[in-house]
């Protein structure tokens, strides 16, 4: 698999990332397994672990402005 920007090579890491999932609702998930991309270092996710994302982020309180989750595979 490869950067879908500038076509490097993605490296597996694990890292946090902000979602914004409202107007006003920022989730970071902390320790997301992600793929970064090690020439311009844009990340991506893998199917399985966007799926995931999805489920933790529908279970989150959209009127919280900010939420910290930690992601558990
Ligand atoms: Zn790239």
């Amino acid at each position: 698999m490869n950067c879908r920007i500038c076509g490097g090579d993605l490296e597996p890491r694990v890292t946090d990332l902000p979602f914004k999932i409202a107007e006003f609702s920022i989730v970071i998930l902390k320790a997301l397994p992600v793929l970064q991309c090690t020439q311009c270092g844009d990340t991506e996710l893998e199917h399985a672990t966007m799926q995931r994302v999805d489920q933790l982020l529908a279970g989150v309180d959209s009127q919280a402005e900010l939420e910290v989750i930690r992601y558990a595979a």
